[in-house]
């Protein structure tokens, strides 16, 4: 039998206000535990939610981004519960009315094929606090700053069909929703996180399976690993006889295994119910235009852009697009660099990036900036430098010993480009090595190599490549 597999993403992104979603408390990550709840996240009696407009304002540009409806009118509904971290018993979110309807995501997958994901759905609510388990001897912590914090969940059609199509999903909306600046997309922190349902079917039947949902995985890698362990239980299941039953699961990354938490609770048990403590929301179309309007160039557009305008290879414009930052960053550099943008492609990819990576630093705290680097792609360009001494000259700009043009001078690495002292060189480097000018000349071809590497070594490396190969081509052909 051959299956198919479906899986819909539920994806939770921390919305980046500065405060909660029902009260003026900071967001702010990191305080002392319980720093950051006044009297409403602490659900005391007699106190009322204020929404906060900014969280909305969020919501709309995240919907406009993704296409979506953006509905006129929408509604706040208690999720009903018990649990420790969320003491007024409820959850506010929105159920039946949410406020982005109907959007779709461009995919592009392995083969290079764009696939279109549909988003039934995106709704403001609020987060829950935490419960801390260790330092307690015997009993739990709760931890309330987290509560009332504003969450965007977003939640995908079953449209995407492996896990690498729901890795590539989830890339997608990290990188959107960190370009439109509405979350910070940090992982660690469970600002951007995702419960994956995953059934499979018969493939052709047109009947979904049914799902287990595996909650809150907070990184690519674990999404991609908890769907497939998933998909192989699942089937093995269904071949040995079994049905998958609907159930909530949590991923182990130590074992690489998931496995069942409780058994799946049906919308009913929820008892949602519009919350009377709170309006109706309702968005006018003005704000909906000034919100179109205010947009920044999303990703998809930006890599069009980069294509066509710096002539770059798609890869090349996929890899400088996928974050606002180094996109920025990369045009900067253009600019200040006057042209070559394939130069510098090559250069914030490869040097920088790498550069960035080693010291793990983020753009904004990169000690070369866009300018200084572009001085340094101009003395490759003006045949100052080889690109091969740039490396050098780059490492010393990255340990902070100065700007492009101090550091070659200072280390005497201008290029030597006067045709007749690198003559002169190269006469020296044949004289003194008949033996390999005799293999040369019978015909040992891979000999030049050595020829060009000694006349390197000669001038430490400051001779232009390309005249060194002409003059040392013409020279080794003379009698
Ligand atoms: P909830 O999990 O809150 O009950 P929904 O029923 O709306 O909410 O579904 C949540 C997610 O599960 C959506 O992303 C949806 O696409 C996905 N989904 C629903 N049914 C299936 C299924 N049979 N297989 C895989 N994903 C599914
Ligand atoms: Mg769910």
């Amino acid at each position: 039998m051959q299956w198919e597999t479906v899986i819909g993403l539920e994806i939770h992104a921390q919305l980046a206000t500065r405060s909660k979603i029902f009260s003026g408390a900071s967001t702010a990550y990191g305080a002392e535990p319980n720093a950051q709840a006044c009297a409403i996240d602490l659900g005391l009696p007699g106190v009322l939610p204020v929404l906060n407009a900014e969280a909305v304002r969020m919501a709309v540009k995240f919907g406009l981004a993704i296409d979506a409806r953006i509905a006129p009118l929408s509604v706040f509904a208690r999720k009903n519960y018990f649990y420790p971290d969320l003491p007024k018993g409820y959850q506010i979110s929105q159920y039946e009315l949410p406020v982005v309807q109907q959007g779709t995501l461009d995919i592009e997958l392995e083969d290079g094929v764009c696939k279109t994901i549909g988003i039934t759905r995106a709704h403001l609510e609020e987060d829950a606090g935490k419960s801390l388990h260790e330092d307690f001897h015997g009993m739990s912590g709760i931890d309330l700053n987290r509560a009332g914090t504003p969450l965007l969940e977003i939640v995908s059609e079953p449209d995407l069909r492996s896990a690498k199509e729901a890795v590539a999903y989830m890339k997608k909306l990290h990188a959107l929703v960190r370009y439109l600046e509405i979350c910070d997309g940090n992982m660690q922190e469970g600002s951007f996180r995702c419960d994956a349902n995953v059934s499979v079917r018969p493939l052709g039947s047109e009947k979904l399976g049914t799902r287990a949902e595996i909650k809150n995985l907070n990184s690519f890698r674990f999404v991609e690993r908890a769907i497939n362990y998933e998909i192989e239980r699942q089937i093995a299941l269904l071949e040995s006889g079994g049905a998958v039953v609907q159930e909530t699961r949590l991923f182990d990354p130590d074992k690489g295994e998931t496995r069942s938490m409780r058994s799946k609770e049906e919308a009913n048990d929820y008892r949602y119910f519009p919350d009377p403590d709170l309006l109706q929301l309702e968005i006018d179309s003005g704000l909906i235009e000034q919100m179109r309007a205010d947009l920044p160039e999303l990703p998809d557009a930006k890599r069009q852009r980069f294509i066509k305008e710096y002539t770059l290879s798609a890869y090349d414009a996929g890899v400088l697009t996928a974050t606002r930052e180094l996109a920025d960053f990369y045009e900067a550099v253009v600019k200040a660099a006057q042209g070559e943008p394939k130069l510098v492609a090559n250069w914030v990819m490869g040097d920088f990036s790498a550069a960035l990576n080693r010291d793990n630093l983020d753009i904004a705290q990169s000690p070369v900036s866009a300018v200084a680097l572009a001085a340094l792609l101009n003395r490759i360009t003006d045949n100052t430098i080889s690109g091969k001494i740039a490396k050098e000259v780059f490492e010393a700009m990255w340990a902070g010993e100065g700007e492009a043009d101090a550091v070659i001078e200072r280390k005497g690495l201008v290029q030597i480009t006067d045709t007749s002292a690198i003559s002169k060189v190269i006469d020296e480097v044949i004289a003194a090595n008949p033996t390999q000018l005799a293999q040369y000349r019978s015909g040992k071809d891979k000999l030049f190599g050595f020829f060009v590497g000694q006349v390197m070594k000669q001038t430490q490396g400051k001779a232009n490549p390309a005249q060194v190969n002409d003059l040392l081509k013409a020279k080794l052909a003379e009698d």
